[in-house]
């Protein structure tokens, strides 16, 4: 059993009235749980609590906010992507991100909805309706349509299922190239990627962002997918080049992109994306954390922390992810 600090703080940037729906969750969650601990907000620490503070529950901090913890020993994030703490915090901060079932869970409905929209020819039907065109398009059976995930983590493999669950032709592509649930191939390195391109005419993006994987769909890897693919980016923004994307639209292979995540959000009204026939634009919703069940997450992690010493399974700090 390891020695508790007398509080846990919630070190965020979320506005005043979010931050007390977290702390609201997070209290349920520990009582629930035979807990009672008091876990308040970073800006109610007083100097001599931040002196002992080991654990912290973080969400997008700031990191000037987490160097006044001189004794932190780890994180546990309400995000899943974790990018900018793993860029930007002291290398010896063990961070644990958020893996919940039901984040999982509502991804691979997302996924399945967007891929339904692009498989069943909902972009091309809209826009015959605003010319009053009747033309049929030909149907394509799930079977017949190659659906190409790259990340085949804790979300992209539920994805992945749920995708072959509706009768699609699933292939994936991650770094290790491990065998998924759902995924008929797994592909990895860049010649596994160049031939999971070539044969998706759907590709889903459920990557994180690490010092590899940004810009990794650039003008030369999209052009590689077959014509009149689709791309579905719910990963991060800075995967895709957005200048490259919108060159792709016009004068390469791809006819449409659902877009979750941007370079920068929320996407400037001056951004092109926006009025491109060709996109989607969703505004960061696919996958929001739901905090009743991620906060039964944060404190199962740490009250098996305090209980046994026990750190929960973290970010690889050279990996980036
Ligand atoms: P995860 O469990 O860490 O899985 C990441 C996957 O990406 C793994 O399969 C990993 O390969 C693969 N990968 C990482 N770097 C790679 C590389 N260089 N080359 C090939 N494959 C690589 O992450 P997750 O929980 O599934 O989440 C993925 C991302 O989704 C998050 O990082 C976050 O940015 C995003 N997200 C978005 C929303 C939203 O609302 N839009 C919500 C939640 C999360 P290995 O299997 O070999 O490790």
């Amino acid at each position: 059993m390891t020695q508790r600090q007398s509080v846990l703080p919630f070190v965020s940037q979320e506005n005043p009235k979010s931050e007390a729906l977290w702390l609201e969750a997070f209290r349920t969650a520990f009582q629930a749980q035979n807990h009672t601990t008091e876990i308040i907000s970073f800006s109610e620490l007083s100097e001599s609590q931040k002196q002992e503070i080991e654990v912290a529950i973080v969400a997008n901090p700031r990191i000037s906010d987490l160097e006044q913890l001189p004794n932190l020993k780890w994180v546990q994030s309400t995000w899943a992507g974790v990018e900018s703490l793993a860029r930007d915090s002291d290398k010896s901060l063990h961070i644990v991100r958020m893996v919940d079932q039901q984040l999982g869970d509502t991804m691979a409905e997302a996924v399945l909805a967007w891929t339904l929209y692009l498989h069943r020819d909902m972009p091309t039907y809209a826009r015959q309706q605003a010319e009053q065109l009747w033309v049929e398009q030909p149907l394509i059976h799930a079977r017949d349509r190659r659906i190409g995930i790259l990340g085949l983590g804790a979300l992209g493999e539920k994805a992945a299922e749920r995708l072959s669950a509706n009768g699609f032709s699933v292939r994936g592509w991650s770094r290790n190239g491990k065998a998924c649930r759902g995924v008929e191939k797994v592909l990895s390195g860049e010649d596994g990627l160049r031939e999971l391109l070539g044969q998706s005419d759907i590709l889903v993006v459920l990557l994180p962002l690490t010092p590899e994987t940004r810009g990794l769909l650039n003008n030369a890897r999209l052009a590689q997918l077959p014509e009149g693919a689709s791309l579905i980016n719910f990963g991060r923004g800075p995967l895709l080049v957005e200048e490259d994307l919108l060159h792709q639209l016009d004068h390469g292979p791809l006819r449409h992109a659902v877009l979750d995540v941007f370079e920068t959000e929320p996407l400037p009204a001056s951004n092109p994306l926006w009025t491109h026939p060709g996109v989607t634009i969703l505004p960061h919703i696919t996958a929001p954390t739901d905090k009743p069940t991620a906060s039964t997450a944060v404190a199962r992690n740490i009250i098996h922390y305090w209980n046994s010493g026990e750190l929960p399974e973290g970010v690889d700090r050279g990996a980036g992810y």
